[in-house]
């Protein structure tokens, strides 16, 4: 059995005022829960808050994006080991907002993935396709694309240390959700490819839901069979409804 994960993509939120509030509120909604397990993606500059905050908590942290090298001349950048140093669990890496708006190549992506795992962090990678691909009947060829490259660089059995994160771009922050049959037909594409590779690696790999999850579609979206929790962007701001879609792990 997976178990299942809930993330809060926090994206570009946040003061150290605002994040005590919400921090305390999810650790004292967390402390009764104990069926899912639980992670805060924050913003690079709230990483120390949140380890100050969650050491000792069921809550976990993480960051939002990694860079893809060790260290060197790249002004502005967050190697994945710095990201150990504060404790991190988890880095998100590939989110489609990186993917759009930086354009980070599906080879950049895996070179992310690669690094967050040499540095012991569990990268988060998130695939999905966007509206236009979607109709143009490309959705699988566009998610395979995503993942088959990380297998290629890293071999499958990387995928024992992860977590992916299908995220159609046109549910994101868009009100618009998937229906629980549509996510489910891309969740279980994915699981039986990785299958065709190793089938107990597909077996335990948690594949998040991730597209305008929300307390009144959690339910839903949380009991199809191939969806194992969500990362949660806009409902993670809010700790009542983030502790609510918790609850629906
Ligand atoms: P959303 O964002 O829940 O606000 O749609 C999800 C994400 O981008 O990870």
């Amino acid at each position: 059995m997976r178990r299942k994960f809930v993330a809060g993509n926090w994206k570009m939120h946040g003061s150290m005022v605002e994040n005590a509030a919400l921090l305390n509120a999810v650790i004292a909604g967390m402390s009764q829960l104990n069926n899912v397990d639980c992670a805060v993606c924050v913003p690079y500059p709230y990483l120390a808050q949140a380890q100050n905050m969650l050491t000792g908590s069921n809550i976990m942290w993480g960051a939002q994006d990694v860079h893809q090298l060790e260290k060197g001349a790249y002004t502005g950048e967050v190697s994945a080991e710095m990201l150990k140093d504060f404790g991190c669990r988890y880095a998100i890496v590939g989110h489609s907002e990186r993917r759009a708006i930086y354009g980070e190549s599906n080879l950049i992506v895996a070179g992310k993935f690669a690094a967050a795992q040499n540095a012991k962090l569990v990268p988060i990678l998130c695939v999905g396709e966007t509206l236009d691909d979607r109709e143009a009947g490309h959705t699988e060829s566009v998610v395979a694309a995503q993942l088959d490259i990380v297998i290629e660089m890293c071999g499958v059995h990387a995928l024992r240390n992860c977590v992916l994160a299908y995220e159609p771009v046109w549910a994101i922050g868009t009100g618009k959700t998937a229906s629980p049959e549509q996510a489910q037909a891309v969740h279980a594409f994915i699981r039986n490819r990785v299958a065709g590779h190793d089938a107990s690696v597909a077996e335990r790999l948690i594949i998040q839901y991730g597209g305008s999850v929300k307390p009144s579609n959690a339910v839903e979206l949380f009991s199809m069979p191939d969806i194992d929790g969500g990362l949660i962007g806009g409902a993670a701001l809010v700790a009542e409804d983030f502790l609510a879609i918790c609850r629906a792990g």
